[in-house]
C-alpha cells in the first residue's frame, strides 16, 4: 500500500481519493432518496386505492339499500292492499312506470302464494310459476336480497346481450300483505347487474387514465363478479381473512399494489359480503418516485466528475510549484542559469519552502565561498611570502577584485555582497546603525528573453545594473545576485527614508530605457525592502524577509515596492 502510494503523484492521489468520496456520497444519497421517495409513492398509493375501494363499497351498499328499500316499501302500499290479486292491470301499470323511473329495473313481478307471477312488467313471465325461486321462497318470510346470478327464466326473454356475457342480476324481494297484516304474496325485481358497472365506470374515468387504476368487486367467496372476468378467483382464502387491507400482487411486470375493503350493508339492507379491490400497477405506482432517483443520480453523477476534475484541477494547481522546485534542484549546479530556486508561488507553504530553499542556498553558497577565501587567501600569504614582489602583489589585488565581482555586470557578487553585509549587521548590532535591504526583480524578464533573445536580454541585465548602482550612493552595495535578481544594502537609513530608496530604485528602472540591436526596450522591476530589526538571527532573516516582501509587490501586479512589517509579518521566529 505505501509502496503503492510512493508511486502515485499527489495529484493522482486526491483525484482518486475524491472519486471514491464522491462514489460513496452520491451512492449514500441515492440510496437513502430512493428508500425514501419510494416509500412515500407506496404511501399515497395506498391511501389512494383505499379511499377508491372504499367510495365503490359505499355506492354499492348506498344503492342497495336504496332497491330494496324501494320494493319494501311498494309491497306495503295502503292503497294497493286490496288491488294485488283483484286488479292486475293497474297493478301492471303501476310496476311498469316503477321501471320506467329507474331502467335499471330489468323485470319488477307479484307473484302470489302459490307462486304463479300474477302482474309484471309488460307482462313478462305472467302466469309462470316461480315458486322454486330463491328470492320467492325468501321474501315469504322478510324483506331479502340476492346475490348475483345469471337469468334463469328470463333469459329466453331477453335474447342474446350486446357483449355476448349472460345477463346477471341482484334480486330485492319483499312479501305483500293485505290490511289485516297476512302474507298474500311477493314483490320481486330484477336490477340489471349494468348499473353496478356504469359506477365502476363513473369513478374510474375521475381518474387519470395513465395511472392505470382498474377496480375489482368480488362475491363473498372472493370470486369476481365485477371488472375481471366473472367468476375468477381473485382473493385467496387467506386475503379474504385478511378484508380491509392493501397487498400486493400478481408477478413480474403484472405486479400490482391494490386495497380491498368489505361492503357492509346499510341501515336494513344487510349487505352480501361484496369485497371491492382498487388496484394499480406497481410499476405506475413507482414511475415517478424511479424519474426522481435517475434524476438524482444524474445529478450526483455530473456532481461526482466535476468534485474529480476539480480535485485534478487543485491537485495540480498545488503541485505544479512543488514540481518545479524539484526541477530546480535537479538543475542547480548542473546548468550555469540555475544559481538559485525560482520564487514559487500558490500557496503560503509553497512560498515558505520556496524562500526556506532559496535561504539554505544562499548560507551553503556563503559557506562554501567563506572556505574558499580562506583557501585562497592562505595560498596568496604563502606566495607573498615567497615572492614578495610588487607585480605579484597587483596579481593578487587583481584576482581579489575578479572574484568578487560578477563578471556580467561587473556589480559585486553574492559572496562578496554577504561578506560585506555580514560587517555592516555587526556594525548595526554594536552601534545600532540601521541599515535595509532591497531585494528586486525584473519583471516578467522571461517575456524579454522570449521575444528579443538571450543576448539582448544579456544587455538588460546589464543595463539595469548600471542604473541601479548610479541610482545607489558611494556607501552602499549593489549586487547582482546570479539571474536577474538584484540586491542592495542602504545604509543608514530609518523606514520614512527606506521607503523614498525603494521607490527611486524602481523609478530610475521605469525611467531607462535599455538601447539594445533590436531597438528600445523598457523593462520595470518589482522590489521588496526591509530595515535590519534586532531580532534578525543573521543576514539570511533580513535577505528573506525582503523577499517575501519582493513576493508580495509581484503578487500585487509587479513594477512596485513593497516594505516588510517586521519579523513576525515574515513568519520568521522572532
Ligand atoms: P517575474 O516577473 O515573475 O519575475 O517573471 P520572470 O519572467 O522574470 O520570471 P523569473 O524571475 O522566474 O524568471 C527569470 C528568467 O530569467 C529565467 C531565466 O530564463 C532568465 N535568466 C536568468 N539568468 C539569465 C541571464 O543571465 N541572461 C538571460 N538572458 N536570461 C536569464
Ligand atoms: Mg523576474
Ligand atoms: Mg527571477
Amino acid at each position: 500500500m505505501n509502496r503503492l502510494r510512493d508511486r502515485m503523484s499527489m495529484k493522482q492521489q486526491s483525484a482518486l481519493l475524491t472519486a471514491l468520496l464522491s462514489i460513496l456520497v452520491v451512492a449514500a444519497m441515492t440510496l437513502a432518496t430512493a428508500v425514501l421517495i419510494r416509500d412515500r409513492a407506496m404511501e399515497s398509493a395506498k391511501a389512494e386505492m383505499q379511499d377508491l375501494a372504499q367510495a365503490m363499497a359505499d355506492r354499492l351498499d348506498q344503492e342497495m339499500f336504496e332497491r330494496f328499500r324501494e320494493i319494501g316499501n311498494f309491497a306495503s302500499l295502503h292503497p294497493l292492499h286490496d288491488s294485488w290479486d283483484s286488479d292486475r292491470d293497474g297493478i301492471r301499470r303501476l310496476l311498469d312506470q316503477l321501471q320506467t323511473t329507474l331502467p335499471r329495473y330489468a323485470w319488477i313481478g307479484y307473484a302470489s302464494l302459490d307462486g304463479v307471477v300474477q302482474a309484471s312488467t309488460r307482462g313478462t313471465l305472467e302466469g309462470v310459476s316461480v315458486a322454486e325461486r330463491p328470492w320467492f321462497i325468501d321474501a315469504l318470510q322478510a324483506p331479502s336480497a340476492l346475490d348475483l346470478h345469471e337469468a334463469k327464466l328470463l333469459a329466453d326473454v331477453l335474447g342474446p346481450s350486446e357483449d355476448g356475457e349472460p345477463f346477471r342480476f341482484v334480486d330485492v324481494a319483499a312479501p305483500v300483505r293485505d290490511a289485516s297484516g297476512n302474507v298474500t304474496g311477493v314483490l320481486g325485481a330484477h336490477l340489471s347487474w349494468s348499473w353496478a358497472q356504469s359506477v365502476r365506470s363513473y369513478l374510474l374515468g375521475s381518474l387519470e387514465p395513465r395511472l392505470r387504476t382498474d377496480l375489482w368487486v368480488t362475491a363473498s367467496d372472493g370470486n369476481a363478479i365485477l371488472g375481471a372476468p366473472f367468476g375468477q378467483p381473485v382473493l385467496s382464502q387467506q386475503q379474504l381473512q385478511l378484508a380491509e387491507q392493501t397487498y400486493i400482487g400478481g408477478e413480474g411486470d403484472a405486479t400490482y399494489l391494490a386495497a380491498a375493503v368489505a361492503t357492509k350493508g346499510y341501515e336494513s339492507y344487510p349487505g352480501l359480503g361484496w369485497i371491492v379491490i382498487a388496484k394499480r400497477p406497481m410499476a405506475v405506482v413507482l414511475a415517478d418516485a424511479n424519474r426522481f432517483i435517475l434524476a438524482i443520480i444524474l445529478i450526483g453523477t455530473f456532481a461526482a466528475l466535476a468534485g474529480i476534475g476539480a480535485a485534478f484541477l487543485i491537485a495540480g494547481r498545488v503541485t505544479r510549484p512543488l514540481n518545479r522546485l524539484t526541477a530546480d534542484a535537479d538543475r542547480l549546479g548542473r546548468e550555469e542559469e540555475i544559481v538559485a530556486f525560482g520564487r514559487q508561488r500558490g500557496s503560503s507553504d509553497i512560498l515558505q519552502l520556496s524562500n526556506s530553499l532559496r535561504s539554505l542556498m544562499r548560507r551553503v553558497d556563503a559557506a562554501e565561498s567563506d572556505a574558499t577565501e580562506a583557501r585562497d587567501l592562505m595560498q596568496q600569504s604563502e606566495r607573498a611570502y615567497s615572492v614578495k614582489t610588487l607585480e605579484h602583489l597587483e596579481t593578487v589585488r587583481t584576482l581579489r577584485l575578479l572574484a568578487d565581482t560578477d563578471p556580467m555586470t561587473g556589480l559585486l557578487n553574492r559572496r562578496s555582497f554577504l561578506g560585506d553585509a555580514k560587517d555592516v549587521l555587526a556594525f548595526f548590532r554594536r552601534y545600532e546603525s540601521k541599515f535595509a535591504i532591497l531585494m528586486i526583480d525584473i519583471d516578467n524578464f522571461k517575456h524579454v528573453n522570449d521575444t528579443h533573445g538571450h543576448a539582448v536580454g544579456d544587455e538588460v541585465i546589464r543595463t539595469i545594473g548600471r542604473v541601479l548602482a548610479e541610482a545607489a550612493r558611494q556607501t552602499d552595495r549593489v549586487a547582482r545576485f546570479g539571474g536577474e535578481e538584484f540586491v542592495v544594502l542602504l545604509r543608514e537609513v530609518d523606514e520614512a527614508a527606506l521607503t523614498s530608496w525603494a521607490e527611486r530604485m524602481r523609478s530610475a528602472v521605469q525611467m531607462a530605457t535599455v538601447t539594445t540591436p533590436a531597438g528600445a526596450v523598457g523593462v520595470t522591476v518589482s522590489v521588496g525592502a526591509t530595515l535590519v530589526s534586532p531580532g534578525d538571527r543573521d543576514i539570511e532573516d533580513v535577505l528573506h524577509r525582503a523577499d517575501l516582501a519582493l513576493y508580495r509587490s509581484k503578487s500585487n501586479g509587479r513594477n512596485r515596492m513593497t516594505i516588510s512589517q517586521g519579523p513576525e509579518a515574515a513568519g520568521q521566529p522572532a
